[in-house]
């Protein structure tokens, strides 16, 4: 039996038409949403990225501008610029665009942003509130993850959820946001001995690892919920995710593709936040962290 497909593309054409209704009322309050974002450098797919978050945001009434810098730029001047946006009333939210050239400090840049402005939610306030259940925005690819459960009507609570990755930007985030439903969780790493006897215990398994199609059918609990945040490029130039997906959708329940799965539902999660910290500019809340 095949599984059921979460099919990315569709699920966040249907979050951004119901969000798209909320930009446009602040567009008629006179407070159109607006999202800056950073990019350092010239790496080829950050350029990609950037691109197609500002179609995204074009195409959904949301006001962006882009800030450039050489790769050789001083850490000071991107500061300055952080600095500039937190205090425009134009802009309610601000990212810069990762990784980061080599003489940059990754924590000094992130923790420049204002926490109502981090629609990335990497600020480390931000890392907390979410981990003590009291989240500000919630990191984007994760929250597209969540969002995509949700619309299936997959139950979590009780649920095992195995997250493989412990990255800052998806794993780690996922599990907490999962483990805030009512999941069990289990985080797996480049170091867990056997990885498979845990993948295989997952009633919801989430595989963010950067390494092609290393989830395979053997791995899979028969039924289980498989989301598959991986993008990786083969050599004949094709996309793939973490799992062999031809294989596993013979024996999941429930299988994203790679692509048109979480890859789609990120940008619009962004756009979600984007408009959210504008709602809360509007509505005059501040977020204000206390030493
Ligand atoms: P990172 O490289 O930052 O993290 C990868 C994680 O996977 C690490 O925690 C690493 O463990 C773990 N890992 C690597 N190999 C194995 C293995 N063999 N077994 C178990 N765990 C392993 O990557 P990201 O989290 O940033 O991204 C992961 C993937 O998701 C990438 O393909 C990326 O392109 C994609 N991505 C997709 C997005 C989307 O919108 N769809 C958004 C963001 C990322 P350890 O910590 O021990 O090294």
């Amino acid at each position: 039996m095949n599984a059921q497909i979460i099919n990315g593309i569709e699920i966040a054409r249907l979050v951004r038409a119901e969000w798209k209704l909320r930009a446009d009322r602040l567009i008629q309050l006179g407070v159109p949403p607006g999202l800056a974002v950073i990019i350092i450098g010239d790496n080829p797919a950050s350029s990609i990225y950037v691109r197609n978050k500002v179609k995204a945001c074009t195409e959904i009434g949301i006001y962006s501008e882009v800030h450039s810098f050489p790769e050789d730029v001083e850490q000071s001047e991107v500061l300055d610029c952080i600095q500039e946006l937190n205090e425009s009333s134009r802009v309610h939210g601000i990212l810069v665009q990762l990784p980061l050239p080599a003489h940059f400090e990754n924590n000094r840049i992130i923790t420049s942003i204002a926490i109502e402005k981090d629609v990335d939610g990497f600020h480390f306030f931000n890392v907390g509130a979410l981990v003590t259940g009291n989240a500000v925005f919630l990191p984007c690819t994760p929250y597209g993850v969540m969002t995509m459960l949700m619309r299936h009507h997959i139950p979590i609570e009780g649920q095992h959820v195995v997250v493989v990755g412990r990255s800052n930007i998806v794993g780690k985030p996922m599990a907490f946001m999962l483990l805030e439903q009512g999941a069990t969780v289990t985080i797996c790493t480049s170091k867990t001995r056997d990885l498979a006897q845990f993948t295989k215990n997952a009633d919801i398994l989430v595989v963010a690892t950067g390494k092609a199609r290393m989830i395979t059918a053997e791995m899979v609990k028969p039924g289980a919920v498989v989301i598959d945040v991986g993008i990786n490029r083969l050599t004949n130039g094709k996309l793939c995710g973490d799992v062999d997906y031809e294989a596993v959708k013979t024996i999941a329940g429930y299988i994203t593709p790679v692509p048109g799965g979480v890859g789609p539902m990120t940008i619009t999660m962004l756009l979600c936040n984007t408009i959210l910290a504008a709602e809360r500019a509007q509505a005059g809340i501040r977020m204000v962290a206390t030493n």
